[in-house]
């Protein structure tokens, strides 16, 4: 099997329950939703597409994974929307290495592969995810971009374990805006439902994944395009 990564680069998990643990991502080509403020627009907008891709192959990624990360270290395996390809056999092999696979997914298709630890993205406006994928979630994490979206991104989840994890996240540049209207909704909405959690986009704070130098460097817009408004 041969993957479409738009990079690859060792760091640390800035979201989620497994925040802070070092972590190797391997991030794939390939979405669907075109979020409006999608902060890897470089893995699915036509601007930011190379004029080759890199394939790499499960064997390729193991290889990298251990030459540059050790033993201990998770893979999060991220995109882009990477459960459009068949996982199985990249995860079989970072299994081989003694790693705990990890994914990032907005649900869209099945999920192929023994996955670790699942982590939901719905995109409420977009696709909703599948009800298998909702139901195999370990935490999910809602985009607040606008505090309605906190509502619509709870009205996907039909199924979900009561052991799953539902994080609040601040959409990038609401997170760092002076106007707290984002910030205050979640705020309530972890109040008055203790289900949820505030979340944030630590690893940003940090600009952790800059330090590897396969990370993409580019400074592509949130969205990949605002002037043309996606
Ligand atoms: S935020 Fe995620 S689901 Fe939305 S376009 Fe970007 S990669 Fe796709």
């Amino acid at each position: 099997m041969k993957y479409p990564v738009y990079e690859r680069f060792y760091t640390w998990q800035g979201e989620g329950v497994h925040l802070g643990r070092a972590a190797y991502f391997i991030r794939l080509y390939g979405c669907p939703q075109a979020c409006p403020w999608c902060d890897s627009a470089g893995t699915w907008h036509k601007d930011y597409r190379p004029e080759g891709v890199t394939l790499m192959s499960e064997t390729d990624l193991a290889e990298v994974v251990r030459a540059d990360s050790p033993d201990g270290a998770v893979v999060v395996i991220t995109g882009g929307e990477p459960i459009l390809f068949d996982l199985v056999p990249l995860v079989d092999a970072l299994h081989a290495l003694g790693r705990r696979v990890h994914l990032e997914t907005s649900g869209i298709a099945p999920l192929r592969g023994a996955i670790d630890w699942v982590t939901l993205s719905p995109k409420p406006f977009g696709q909703w995810p599948e009800a298998s994928v909702v139901a195999q979630a370990d935490e999910v994490k809602i985009i607040v971009h606008d505090p309605a979206d906190i509502a619509a991104g709870l009205d996907t989840l039909n199924g979900l374990r009561e052991d799953a994890v539902i994080w609040l996240h601040p959409e990038w540049s609401k997170a760092r805006e002076r106007d707290l209207t984002v910030l205050n909704a979640i705020t309530e909405a972890v109040k008055a439902n203790p289900r949820l959690r505030a979340g944030y986009q630590m690893h940003k704070l940090y600009r952790a994944d800059d330090l590897d130098a396969h990370s993409d460097k580019r400074l592509i817009p949130l969205g990949g395009n605002a002037q043309l408004g996606y």
